[in-house]
């Protein structure tokens, strides 16, 4: 099965990510606008009809604000717990009976030849929850908010070959920062954001042959640099002694435009 993987845009201004093989194709959030979906999938050469469905990880406006027309203009079913469908129908009351589908943690379902489960991540939305997906011999986990890896998450992250996890934020960046002190709480709280050093070390404690694909995710506009988090990751491999293998690569996600084309195979 050929399979390819696109970040649209990744990080707090907007979030939203494709997966698809040569029939069909999802997209993991709608946190820019759907005239933006549409435009860089066509750039792409997907066409829309390819979209099977969106899978939705919280109800945060960087992943849902182009939910509303998203599904509207092209009846596209999307999918997330009911706790979290809750938490967004207030605000989006004008998501149509006939596009939510509920999903419940820990079970599989399938949609466009892939087999799909989510799990519970700690994040400060009334529920935050990171997908799990197997296509063929392939397994993907996509964990883009969470302020701290449980022992869940780490299982369905240790099971990826292809792996798309946040790396939010440089700690003396935040830390020394403008922001405000309950927002700095909040960003470094334990239901807030991963930090480059939380990440990174976290991946090299779990790096193995199996996992070819590192994408690293959602980085702050303020308080991040993609320079940074290579700098990170690359300190915390060489204390660990770490090295990485020909096959298995790191990509960092574009924050506002297209990252080029990954393919999975
Ligand atoms: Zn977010
Ligand atoms: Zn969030």
């Amino acid at each position: 099965m050929k399979l390819i993987f696109c970040s649209l845009s990744s990080g707090s201004d907007g979030n939203c990510y494709y997966l698809g093989n040569e029939f069909h194709g999802i997209l993991i959030d709608a946190g820019i606008s759907s005239t933006s979906i549409r435009k860089f999938l066509k750039n792409m050469d997907i066409p829309m009809e390819k979209i099977m469905g969106v899978l939705i990880t919280h109800n945060h406006s960087d992943h849902i604000k182009g939910l509303e027309l998203l599904t509207r203009k092209n009846t596209l079913p999307a999918f997330t717990t009911a706790k979290i469908w809750e938490s967004i129908l207030t605000p989006y009351r004008k998501i149509s009976n006939d596009c939510i589908r509920k999903i419940s943690l820990k079970q599989k379902f399938h949609l466009a030849g892939f087999d799909i489960e989510s799990f519970p991540v700690s994040h400060d939305a009334t529920e935050t929850i990171g997908f799990h997906i197997c296509a063929g011999d392939k397994k993907i986990t996509i964990v883009t908010d969470l302020g701290h890896i449980c022992q869940t998450a780490a299982t369905y992250i240790k099971a990826a070959n292809f792996l798309v996890i946040e790396s939010n934020y440089d700690e003396e960046m935040l830390v020394n920062g403008n922001y405000p002190p309950y927002l700095k709480e909040r960003i470094l709280s334990d239901h807030g954001h991963l930090g480059n050093k939380q990440t990174a070390s976290f991946l090299a404690g779990i790096i193995n042959d199996n996992l070819s694909n590192i994408c690293l995710a959602h980085l702050s506009k303020n308080n991040n640099s993609p320079e940074l988090v290579f700098k990170t990751l690359k300190k915390t491999f060489l204390e660990r002694g770490i090295i990485l293998k020909s096959h298995q690569k790191i990509t960092i996600l574009n924050r506002n435009i297209p990252t080029d084309i990954i393919s999975l195979n």
